[in-house]
């Protein structure tokens, strides 16, 4: 249907234009009686910029449509106007184009600068107290109170189980107890007094559901894992 309408409107401005063309040429062989004098250049340079303050019934119109000198003029004109009309549509083009680069570069500092807002959020500090927690060592933990966390950013600072070393540990969240399907994985080193030993993590859990998980502490000195069942709320 468009292209249909618009290959109407293609064809109706051939025909017209086909028309404007004979009627010049009869206008220009001297084929047409102009009434009136001919009107000044200013109007005509009007004429030729199709302004809209000249109305079609003006009779210098009729006049110039009619008037070979007049005609010539208005011929010799146009190019000037057309040419200086199409500038100012590439100046637009331009200024858009410019607009467009503009609105992605502020909204592509506008996504770089997201991430960091979100970085930024602050994370629920939450202490998990495994002082009395006896497990055994990559195998089966002896029951013990279960760990809860929100399924938040959160801050975690772990009171390791008397006896820990001190050093670095990697803490992480997962499915089950052999390490797979990892969630959430940070280290840090302990921080104690060779007696108590704590370690500080960020674990971001933002994107587990709520159930039934493992989280293991393991010193990177002797490798060995231990798993306390975790729940996340
Ligand atoms: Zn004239």
């Amino acid at each position: 249907m468009r292209l249909r309408l618009r290959w109407f409107s293609h064809a109706e401005d051939r025909l017209e234009a086909w028309l404007t063309q004979r009627h010049q040429e009869r206008v220009l062989e001297g084929g047409s009686t102009p009434a009136g004098p001919c009107p000044d250049e200013a109007f005509l340079k009007d004429l030729a910029r199709k302004s809209k303050q000249i109305a079609l019934s003006d009779p210098r119109v009729n006049h110039a449509a009619n008037c070979p000198t007049c005609m010539k003029r208005l011929l010799a004109l146009r190019p000037a106007y057309q040419s200086r009309r199409r500038r100012l549509v590439l100046t637009a083009a331009a200024v858009c184009c410019c607009l467009i680069i503009v609105t992605f570069v502020v909204l592509a500092r506008r996504g770089a600068e997201t991430p960091h807002q979100v970085a930024n959020v602050a994370a629920i500090p939450q202490t998990v107290d495994l002082w009395n927690a006896g497990t055994l060592r990559n195998g089966q933990p002896i029951p013990l109170q279960s760990v809860t966390l929100p399924a938040a950013l959160v801050k975690v600072t772990i009171i390791l189980p008397r006896y820990s070393e001190p050093g670095q540990y990697a803490v992480a969240v997962t499915r089950d107890q052999t390490g797979n399907d990892l969630l959430a994985q940070s280290s840090a080193t302990a921080t104690g007094d060779g007696n108590r030993e704590e370690i500080s993590v960020d674990l971001d859990l933002r994107k587990s559901k709520p159930g039934p998980y493992f989280l293991s502490t393991t010193h990177e000195q002797d490798q060995a894992s231990y798993y306390y069942p975790l729940q996340i709320r």
